[in-house]
């Protein structure tokens, strides 16, 4: 996706602060922190969101979700973290090119949705 901003990542045209990669995900502190720990889990394909996900990605899925953690605790969460995958407009998606969100630090995060 030649206009995506997280495939320009992956492909080095722009930089972030890469924290992990392999050969399938890319890992990167978030531009713009909602806590002192903020990364994001990338696949290194492009897929424009959850809502685009097949079968075909259930193993890509899966191994985004199980790098959570162990990135995690690496970046200093050791005590929890909150994930977050926001998916098309409803979700409050701004890039679209699916991540995971993960948001942690010292303190307890504050509740994420307000009921009224
Ligand atoms: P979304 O709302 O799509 O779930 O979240 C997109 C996230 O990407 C936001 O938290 C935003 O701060 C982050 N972001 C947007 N552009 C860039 C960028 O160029 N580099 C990095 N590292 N993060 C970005
Ligand atoms: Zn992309």
């Amino acid at each position: 996706m030649e206009n995506c901003i997280f495939c320009k990542i992956v492909r080095g045209e722009i930089p972030a602060k890469i924290i992990y990669e392999d050969d399938d995900v890319i890992a990167f502190n978030d531009i713009n922190p909602a806590a002192p720990i903020h990364f994001l889990i990338i696949p290194r394909i492009h897929i424009t969101s959850l809502l685009d996900c097949e079968k075909t990605h259930q193993a890509l899925l899966g191994r985004m979700l199980l790098l959570a953690p162990e990135i995690a605790k690496e970046q200093g969460c050791t005590d929890g973290f909150r994930t977050i995958i926001n998916t098309g407009r409803v979700g409050g998606q701004e890039v679209f090119h699916l991540h995971i969100h993960i948001i942690g630090g010292k303190n307890r995060l504050p509740g994420m949705i307000h009921k009224t």
